[in-house]
């Protein structure tokens, strides 16, 4: 179910083991995606894939406004190189691999299951019958059930690509988080903090977005505009045309699914997306082809599994224990981060990002094993400041709106 990057994703691998796949999705399967997807090219470059990005920036950065520098306005380079993907490139790449696959447009409403099979009712009253259905319809799912713990945190982001009165970025620059708060009243400095995600993309054209990591309730897109108009006026900067506007919501924290549930998830509806970094489509590259494996073996060699004992086998994969506790670490380092007032996540950022790069890396992409990301958390704990140290352990005051 659906036709977003986690439905292509495990449906081109899923066809690939010579399973027969139909999709249900409520658009057209090459209706263009509406989102900019980013991604360290290391991630695409270890698949092979990194011929899907249409953009790639050598020159990355932040700032954490830390003193660095004259000003205290130096950047720190993160020598890594950054892509965008090319929406229509990844998109077409992923459906071609989809190539023996059905599609229906349709919108599921209820999902009902017997005792060997799922049944799918669409909104038109046509039924959908499988062994097994994987809802990648997004964490919106009302299908898959998950505990409800309390408020979920947002990442939300409003940005511009378009043309400005001059640059607000270097030349062939990236930035990924400009926390500097010099625009900032005493009073702003108070609220949920937000930072500018920033990119030349060659000929007078420019993507700033101001992005809050993560916050419960999410901070409104009006106020992350009028953010982002301050930082950019307090620069001397304009916005001369607007190409395009991005209005980005989606929760960072959403609980993972109950795993003996005979519906299958993937992506979004699955709680993949990254705890605390806010990524997904290299989680989903990376965790497709386990999971079609285990399916495509559990049906192959046990035709009598029901849809119960198919969805759970898969769920072991999808999350196995190795990586619920790597999930659960990522989520209490949220939490710890919600916890920082402005200042203090910018002490926090500058800490990270000097860790080595494979463990900063790493641990934004998820693949350090569980061994190594202890490692990695406690060097950081170790070469981060004593105020830092006090918050990670819980010392500071009660975390912020979470
Ligand atoms: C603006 C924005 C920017 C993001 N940027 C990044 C990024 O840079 N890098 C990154 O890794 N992650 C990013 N994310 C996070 C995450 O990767 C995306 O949310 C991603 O789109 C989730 O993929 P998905 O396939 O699970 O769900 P979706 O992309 O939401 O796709 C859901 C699909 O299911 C279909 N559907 C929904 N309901 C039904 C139904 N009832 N019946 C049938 N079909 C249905 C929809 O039509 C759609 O095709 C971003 C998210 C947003 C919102």
């Amino acid at each position: 179910m659906g036709a977003g990057p986690a439905a292509l994703c495990i449906a081109s691998e899923l066809g690939k083991k010579g399973l027969k796949v139909s999709g249900l999705t409520s658009d057209s399967p090459d209706k263009p995606w509406t989102n900019t997807y980013g991604i360290w090219a290391e991630e695409l470059e270890s698949l092979n894939m990194d011929s899907v990005l249409g953009s790639r920036w050598e020159n990355t950065v932040s700032f954490f406004g830390d003193g660095v520098g004259k000003d205290g306005s130096e950047p720190i380079s993160h020598e890594f190189d950054y892509g965008l993907f090319d929406q229509s490139v990844f998109q077409k790449d992923l459906l071609n691999k989809c190539s023996g696959i059905t599609w229906n447009i349709e919108t599921a409403e209820d999902i009902r299951y017997n005792d060997s099979i799922t049944e799918v009712v669409c909104s038109s009253g046509k039924k959908f019958h499988a062994r097994v259905v994987i809802d990648a319809s997004g964490h919106r799912s009302p299908f898959i059930q998950r505990p409800m713990d309390g408020p979920v945190a947002q990442q939300a982001a409003y940005g511009v690509v378009g043309r400005f009165s001059s640059p607000p970025v270097d030349k062939d620059q990236f930035v990924l988080m400009d926390f500097r708060p010099d625009h900032l009243s005493k009073k702003e400095l108070e609220e949920p903090p937000s930072f500018l995600y920033a990119m030349d993309f060659g000929q007078g054209v420019y993507f700033v977005e101001e992005t809050s990591l993560a916050c419960a309730p999410p901070v409104p897109w009006s106020k992350l505009k009028e953010r982002l108009l301050l930082r950019l006026s307090h620069r001397g900067i304009a916005i001369e045309e607007i190409i395009h506007e991005e209005h980005c919501l989606f929760p960072m924290n959403l609980p993972l699914p109950f795993l003996n549930q005979p519906l299958l998830g993937f992506g979004g509806s699955a709680s993949m997306v990254h705890p605390a970094s806010g990524y997904m489509v290299g989680a989903l590259l990376r965790r497709a082809p386990a999971l079609a494996d285990e399916l495509s073996k559990a049906i192959s060699i046990k035709p009598n599994l029901d849809s119960a004992k198919l969805a759970k086998r898969g769920w072991r994969v999808l999350w196995s224990r190795e990586l619920v506790i790597r999930h659960r670490l990522y989520q209490f380092g949220l939490k710890r981060l919600m916890s920082f007032d402005e200042a203090l996540l910018r002490s926090f950022f500058a800490s990270f990002f000097k860790l080595p790069k494979k463990d900063w890396s790493g641990f934004l992409a998820n693949t350090l094993d569980l061994p190594k990301l202890i490692f990695v958390m406690v060097r950081l704990y170790y070469i981060s400041p004593l105020k830092i140290k006090l918050g990670m352990i819980g010392l500071l005051k009660k975390p912020r709106n979470i």
